[in-house]
C-alpha cells in the first residue's frame, strides 16, 4: 500500500538556503496532515530533493501513526494504474484505493499533461480527498501555472494550498551535503577535498552524490586514499563522458581489439565462449560508462532482449567481484576507453 522508500527521511535531509522553505513546509504537513497546507506543491529542477522530501513526509506520518493510509506514486504510476483498472473493469477498486487515503503523494505531476482521462480521474480523486480533509502532496519540475496542457480547474487546485520551490544548492549547502554524506557512510575525505568537489560540481544534489560515489569507488578499486589528484581523475572521466568523446563505437572497438574478436562476431549471436565473453564485457562497459538502457544495448547487439543484456551485465559484475584479476582487466579496459579517446 505505502510504496515508500524508508531511506528517504527528514533526519538525513540536509537543510540549506536552497531548500529550507520546502523542508519546513514538508515538516509542517507531516506533523499535521490535512490541517495546514493542502495541497502542498513542491517544485524544482531534477536531483534537488523533491522525491526525498515526499518520502520523508510519508515516512514521518506513518511513524507518528501507523494506522494512517499513506500512498506514494509517480503520476505515471497513477496513470498506469488507472489504465489497467479501466481495462480490467476494476474502477471500484481503483477509486476505493485512492479515495480512502489519509495522505496521497504524487511525484512528478507534470507528466499528466496532455492525458485527459488521467486528469479527469485525478480531479475527482483530488476533490474527494480534499473535501474529507485528507492531505495531498504533489511535486513537479515547474510551478503549476507553467505546466501546459493541464486543465485550468486542476492548475487552480494545485495552487490552493502552499507552493514551495527548491533551488539549486549554494556552495555552503553543497559542502554541508558532502560532509554529511561522507560522515554517514564513514568515508575518509579531507575538508579541502570536499570543498574542491563542491566548487567543481555546482549543479544538483544527485550529481554531487553520484560524483562522491564514483570517487569512493575509484579509491577503493585502486586501493588509494581520496586526494585531490584522484578526484581530478574522476572528474576528467566525467567530463569526457559528458562531452560524448566516448561513444558506443569506441567502446565496442576497444573491446574487440582487446579480445581479438571481430566486431561482426561480437554483434552476432554466436555462442562460442570467447565471443560471448567479449560481448558481455562490451555490454557491461556500455552500461557502466554510458549508462545506456538495457534495451538500447540489446539493440546495438542485433536486437537482443533487454533481459539478456541484464544477465550479461550482472554476470560481469559477479565475475569482477569474484576474480580480482578479471576486475583489473575490466578496469584497465575502461581506462583505455576513457584515455585513448580524444
Ligand atoms: P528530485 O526528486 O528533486 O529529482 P531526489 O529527491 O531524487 O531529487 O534527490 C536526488 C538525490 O539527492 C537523492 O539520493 C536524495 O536523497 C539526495 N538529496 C537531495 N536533496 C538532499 C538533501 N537536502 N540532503 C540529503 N540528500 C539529498
Ligand atoms: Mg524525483
Amino acid at each position: 500500500y505505502y510504496n515508500l522508500n524508508d531511506k528517504y527521511l527528514f533526519n538525513n535531509f540536509i537543510v540549506g538556503k536552497s531548500n529550507e522553505f520546502a523542508h519546513a513546509a514538508s515538516e509542517a504537513v507531516a506533523n499535521a496532515p490535512g490541517k495546514v497546507y493542502n495541497p502542498l506543491f513542491i517544485y524544482g529542477g531534477v536531483g534537488l530533493g523533491k522525491t526525498h522530501l515526499m518520502h520523508a513526509i510519508g515516512n514521518s506520518v506513518l511513524k507518528n501513526n501507523s494506522n494512517k493510509k499513506v500512498y506514494y506514486c509517480s503520476s505515471e504510476q497513477f496513470t498506469n494504474d488507472l489504465i489497467n483498472s479501466l481495462k480490467n473493469d476494476k474502477m471500484m477498486e481503483f477509486r476505493s484505493k485512492y479515495r480512502k487515503l489519509d495522505l496521497l503523494l504524487i511525484d512528478d505531476i507534470q507528466f499528466i499533461a496532455g492525458k485527459d482521462s488521467t486528469q479527469e480521474e485525478f480531479f475527482h480523486t483530488f476533490n474527494e480527498l480534499h473535501q474529507a480533509g485528507k492531505q495531498i502532496v504533489l511535486s513537479s519540475d515547474r510551478p503549476p501555472k507553467e505546466i501546459d496542457n493541464v486543465e485550468k480547474r486542476l492548475v487552480s487546485r494545485f495552487e490552493w494550498g502552499l507552493i514551495a520551490d527548491i533551488q539549486q544548492p549554494d556552495y555552503e549547502t553543497r559542502v554541508a551535503i558532502l560532509s554529511k554524506k561522507a560522515e554517514m557512510e564513514n568515508i575518509k575525505i579531507s575538508k579541502e577535498v570536499l570543498e574542491f568537489i563542491a566548487e567543481t560540481i555546482n549543479s544538483n544534489i544527485r550529481e554531487l552524490e553520484g560524483n562522491l560515489n564514483r570517487i569512493v569507488a575509484k579509491a577503493s578499486i585502486l586501493k588509494k586514499e581520496i586526494n585531490i589528484d584522484l578526484v581530478k581523475d574522476v572528474f576528467y572521466d566525467v567530463v569526457k563522458r559528458n562531452n560524448k568523446v566516448v561513444n558506443k563505437d569506441k567502446i565496442i572497438k576497444v573491446v574487440s581489439e582487446y579480445y581479438e574478436i571481430s566486431i561482426e562476431d561480437m554483434i552476432s549471436s554466436k555462442r562460442k565462449k570467447d565471443i560471448a565473453k567479449s560481448r558481455q564485457v562490451a555490454m557491461y562497459l556500455l552500461r557502466d560508462i554510458l549508462s545506456e538502457s538495457f534495451s538500447a544495448i540489446g539493440g546495438i547487439f542485433g536486437g537482443k532482449d533487454h533481459t539478456t543484456v541484464m544477465h550479461s551485465v550482472s554476470k560481469i559484475e559477479k565475475d569482477m567481484k569474484e576474480n580480482k584479476y578479471f576486475e583489473k582487466d575490466i578496469m584497465s579496459l575502461k581506462e583505455k576507453i576513457l584515455n585513448n579517446s580524444n
